[in-house]
């Protein structure tokens, strides 16, 4: 053998290896832990539904589950230590900012994000309008704490961290990730306060996790992440345009509307019953609070279905919005991102159409 040949066999067997330990290589999954349930702590293990969350921390939450370091190089970050009823616009810009520097490091392949079932859809679906990647983003959480019988906490976190490791999770948006459930941040929300299939969404899973292994079903065909107009990076200081949400019923009052407006709230997304109807009795309110700058947000107090603009009210002549298939936690977030950016009614209703 010549010396040229034997320096190209030796370069071609140590590419060779170099290659297959390449495909060896883990992905790295950071877990960034925020408090809920799936790190709660009740007096005895009887206590599904009596605990405290918010109480175990990160790496005790990881090496309670020591089946995924077969996954994926896992690595935790505290990043708060909460019940998820608790978050204000503080602690969602924090996590996002926090989530946005994560996934911007080459060496991350995703991020998996405990947190409190509560208000998980809001996080969920904020980060799916700001945070630009493709990599996959992951929120999980439990109804059960740790310490209770039959807690759902670890195989909810085995398999969120099998989904954000799966380079097939990659641009399919912010996940919200339980009971072997894959949901889509912007349509999913908390169903049952009291059972392990806690979050659905009227349109359905994307897909499911069993043993480890993502199944995939559905894509969704909203604005978000790499394709949103919205960037974290673009939002400065601690707090978001102030937006307030009414909750429609029989017998209201004007009261809650006034109090907001003259509390300096921008826009109120009023969760009306129906078609996200408002009563004859309050419509001048509503009309003049608008006429005096305020956002008005047509949403519905009824979960499924979506709310039709001009069916129920004459929005173009009002010049009110409707928040689509939003829920209204949903919409109180669109619509507060939407104010960073413009006052226009027309903007905003684009953005309901399109996010
Ligand atoms: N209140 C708790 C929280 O949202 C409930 C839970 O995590 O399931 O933090």
């Amino acid at each position: 053998m010549t010396q040229y040949k034997m320096v190209k066999t030796l370069l071609t067997l140590s590419m060779g290896a170099m290659l297959s330990i390449s495909a060896l290589a883990k992905p790295t999954v950071m877990v960034v832990a925020t408090g809920g349930t799936i790190a709660g702590a009740g007096a005895s293990a009887t206590n599904s539904a009596t605990y405290t969350a918010a109480k175990v921390p990160v790496d005790t939450l990881i090496n309670a589950v020591p089946q995924i370091k077969d996954l994926a190089d896992v690595k935790g970050v505290q990043a708060l230590q909460i019940a998820s009823e608790s978050i204000t616009d503080k602690e969602l810009l924090s996590i996002a900012r926090q989530v946005n520097d994560l996934v911007k490091k080459p060496e991350v392949n995703g991020v998996v994000i405990t947190h409190g079932t509560d208000t998980l859809e809001e996080t969920a679906f904020f980060l799916n309008l700001v945070v630009h990647t493709d990599k996959p983003i992951v929120v999980v959480g439990s109804m059960r704490p740790p310490s209770a019988l039959s807690a759902d906490g670890p195989l909810n976190l085995y398999g969120a961290v099998a989904l954000a490791a799966s380079p097939e999770s990659k641009g399919k948006g912010v996940m919200m990730f339980m009971n072997d459930t894959i949901l889509a941040a912007r349509d999913s929300s908390k169903r049952i306060n009291i059972h392990t299939n806690a979050f659905d969404s009227q349109w359905g899973a994307l897909g499911m996790v069993v043993e480890g292994k993502p199944y995939w079903f559905r894509q969704g065909v909203k604005r978000q992440t790499n394709n949103s107009e919205f960037n974290i990076e673009d939002i400065k200081g601690d707090s978001l345009p102030l937006v307030q949400i009414t909750y429609g019923s029989d017998s209201m009052t004007p009261v809650a509307y006034e109090a907001y407006a003259k509390a300096g709230v921008k826009a109120i997304i009023n969760a009306g019953t129906g078609n996200g109807s408002v009563p004859n009795y309050l419509v001048d309110t509503l009309r003049n609070l608008r006429q005096q700058g305020m956002i008005i947000v047509r949403a519905s107090r009824v979960q499924d279905g979506f709310v039709l603009r001009n069916a129920e009210k004459p929005d173009d002549e009002y010049d009110w919005v409707v928040a689509h298939d939003l829920n209204p936690q949903k919409a109180r977030l669109l619509t507060a991102l939407a104010l960073t950016k413009t006052n226009s009614t027309k903007e905003l209703q684009r953005m309901f159409w399109q996010y």
